[in-house]
């Protein structure tokens, strides 16, 4: 069945080609120089209402299934891969209120706001003290008179100072385990934030992701229903690893173009003659095609999933965590993997920083990824699962 975005993604992605061509591309090696918000870029997908793609289109919004929500992460990463962290990070967050916000007349008329004003969504999961695991926290909710009361201090708040709200991951109460979460709305009108560290990385420098101090308050119906444990599996580790993979493959993909505009640059100086560097390139793309499988693959099947009980329960399943958890080790692996061959196809001209083929950039924001939510955190949780999970993959 064709999904309502299929109408209109055929334009939306058009814009966003439009976007790197004309913006992103133009303004990273700036943004990653200065580790600036990327604002021009945000700036232009907010007029073309690309904001608003993963908004069901009941609310207004293009309604975007997960395989057209990956090809634009995927588009944008290839020119800006910060300015595609913080167009995915931010999907993931409108996905856990668009699919556990359903029976909340607050959520509806949120999302109604979001596509009219194209609000832009955080994500504060970390904290001092959780040592990067996103399912415990420190920081309880505290409710009095239909209001509640968040103070949070976080490691790391992607564009966080640049958001119109947080989704803030907290103790459903004081009295609560440190793993009975809830998921709540933080406008930025509603709170104070007071960055405590820098972000002077490596890479994903646009991201601007330092640490801050967060102290909050709202309306009670601001927190999501449900328990963020089963938001967490059905939707925003899927929608996390899915974008992710995509975008980190976007980042290789722009790292092979210039190796491949190299080659052909290579060719035209010695016609009749192959270059050496043709075989690595040929080599290098079909690893370039192998990553891109993966997160194709897992995105149509999750499109296939539908969103019934049913695929709700399959979410919940070790299949599903075992494949996602697969997918987001193999994708951060092999990006940076495959930005590195291609350096060696450039060679120094890729080394530069001031070359036309220059990939430091492309090599830097491609290793944060197996950092972000550490792989081997990741690893262990599967090897515990491997010990109980019978099924054949
Ligand atoms: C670009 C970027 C943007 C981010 N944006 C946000 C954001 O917007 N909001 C947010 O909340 N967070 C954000 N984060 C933080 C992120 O989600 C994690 O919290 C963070 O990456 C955890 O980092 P850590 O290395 O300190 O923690 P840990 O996961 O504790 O890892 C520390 C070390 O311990 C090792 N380790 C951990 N567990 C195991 C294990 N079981 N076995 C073996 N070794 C293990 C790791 O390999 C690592 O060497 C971002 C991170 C990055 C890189």
């Amino acid at each position: 069945m064709d999904s309502p975005s299929d109408k209109a993604f055929p334009q939306l992605i058009e814009a966003v080609r439009k976007v790197c061509a004309e913006v992103a591309a133009a303004q990273a090696p700036d943004v990653d120089a200065k580790a600036r918000f990327p604002i021009e870029t945000l700036a232009a997908l907010r007029e073309w209402h690309v904001l608003s793609a993963a908004v069901p289109a009941q609310f207004g919004g293009a309604g975007c299934t997960m395989q057209q929500l990956a090809q634009i992460c995927a588009t944008v990463a290839q020119s800006c891969a910060s300015s595609a962290m913080v167009l995915a990070m931010h999907y993931i967050q409108v996905a856990c209120i668009a699919r556990h916000g359903t029976d909340s007349e607050y959520f509806h008329g949120y999302l109604r706001d979001l596509v009219r004003r194209q609000y832009l969504l955080a994500s504060m999961t970390s904290e001092v003290g959780t040592f990067g695991d996103t399912r415990s926290s420190v920081c309880a909710v505290t409710r009095s008179a239909g209001r509640f009361r968040l103070d949070k201090d976080a490691t790391t708040g992607s564009y966080c100072a640049h958001a119109d709200a947080i989704l803030v991951t907290a103790r459903r109460d004081e009295s609560a385990a440190k793993s009975d979460q809830v998921l709540v709305l933080v406008r930025r009108e509603d709170c104070t934030l007071s960055q405590t560290t820098s972000w002077d990385t490596l890479g994903m420098r646009g991201t601007c992701s330092p640490g801050f101090k967060l102290v909050s308050s709202g309306d009670e119906a601001q927190i999501l229903p449900g328990a963020f444990a089963d938001c967490s599996a059905q939707t925003m580790v899927p929608y996390s690893h899915i974008l992710w993979a995509a975008l980190w493959w976007g980042i290789a993909a722009g790292a092979v173009a210039k190796a491949a505009q190299f080659v052909r640059g290579q060719a035209r100086q010695t016609p009749g003659t192959m270059p050496p560097t043709a075989g690595r390139l040929a080599e290098v793309s079909v690893q370039l095609q192998t990553l891109k499988q993966n997160w194709v693959a897992a995105a149509r099947d999750f499109d296939d999933l539908g969103d019934g009980a049913h695929a709700r329960e399959e979410l919940l399943s070790m299949a599903w965590a075992l494949r996602l958890n697969s997918l987001k080790i193999a994708c951060s692996d092999q990006s940076p993997e495959i930005v590195q061959r291609a350096l060696r196809i450039v060679g120094i001209l890729g080394y530069k920083n001031d070359s036309p083929f220059a990939l430091g950039r492309h090599l830097r924001d491609a290793l944060s990824g197996a950092l972000m939510i550490s792989n081997d955190r990741i690893a262990a949780k599967n090897a515990s699962m491997l010990l109980v999970h019978k099924e054949a993959a």
